[in-house]
């Protein structure tokens, strides 16, 4: 049986965006998911949600443009009904010790990381409160907890992404509607393929599982906490890094 209205899911065209996008269809959900440009990967991931039989609305809208993120939002609902649940997965690194950091650097992680997850919550909240109904899954990293030496910027965005979802998990509770944050470990994506062999080698060895997690297994947690099943948990933040030690 498919939802009236639909579950908005940013960076839905790759990656973990992607398989969160495409569970949450298999759920039932119908899906309205934005990227950046990649428009193929976009039609791809399009059609895995189509052969689960719900409806699907994409377009490319920069999260961190305030003014896009509303009228991707107005637009969506326009086409699949009112947003219903939030997941913000559009994120970046733009990795460099700070003593070789880039303000420019500084600002598009934190503007894509952390004021991408604002915008997209600012343009949902109003919906969530007025129906007293809606859940919000926030990616942020074990970065954004433990920190990682040449990830200053995208540690600042994580860890601001944290504060920001626990504050408003306080400010919705009343309304019944939950706000939670997932951190992963080592995800097998685009964004770990363009690591160095000798990262990826590093960072295997400080994973106790001697994995790298798979974008599955972060979708897993993110359809539990955006389910019924998950109706008492509020403002948590959640490892998903197979033990992971930075
Ligand atoms: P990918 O690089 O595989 O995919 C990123 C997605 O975000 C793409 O859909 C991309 O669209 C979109 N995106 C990037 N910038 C923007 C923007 N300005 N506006 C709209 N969409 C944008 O990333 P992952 O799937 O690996 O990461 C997803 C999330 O998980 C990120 O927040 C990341 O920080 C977090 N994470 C990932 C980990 C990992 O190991 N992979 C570990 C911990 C956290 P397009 O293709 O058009 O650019």
């Amino acid at each position: 049986m498919t939802e009236e209205g639909c579950t908005v899911v940013t960076g839905g065209s790759r990656g973990i965006g992607r398989a969160v996008a495409v569970r949450l269809a298999q759920e039932g959900r119908n899906i309205a998911f934005c990227y950046r440009s990649g428009v193929e990967a976009a039609e791809e991931t399009e059609k895995l949600i189509r052969e689960a039989g719900v409806r699907v609305y994409h377009a490319p809208c920069d999260v961190s443009d305030f003014d896009a993120v509303q009228e991707f939002v107005a637009a969506a609902e326009k086409a699949v009904g009112p947003v219903r649940a939030l997941v913000n997965s559009a994120g970046i690194v733009r990795d460099n010790p700070m003593v070789l950091m880039d303000p420019k650097d500084w600002q598009a992680v934190i503007g894509t990381n952390l004021d991408g997850t604002f915008n997209f919550c600012r343009a949902v909240v109003f919906g969530f409160m007025k129906r007293k109904e809606g859940a919000i899954v926030n990616m942020s990293s074990v970065a954004g907890i433990d920190g990682n030496a040449t990830q200053t910027n995208y540690s600042a965005s994580k860890a601001g992404i944290q504060g920001m979802s626990i504050s408003l998990a306080k400010e919705l509770a009343g309304y019944g509607v939950r706000v939670n944050v997932v951190a992963p470990g080592f995800i097998e994506t685009d964004m770990t393929d363009a690591l160095s062999e000798k990262v990826r080698a590093q960072a295997l060895k400080s994973i106790p599982m001697r994995r790298y997690g798979s974008a599955d297994e972060v979708a897993d947690l993110v359809s539990f906490l955006l389910s019924e099943r998950a109706g008492y948990i509020t403002g948590e933040i959640i490892r998903v890094d197979g033990g992971v030690v930075l």
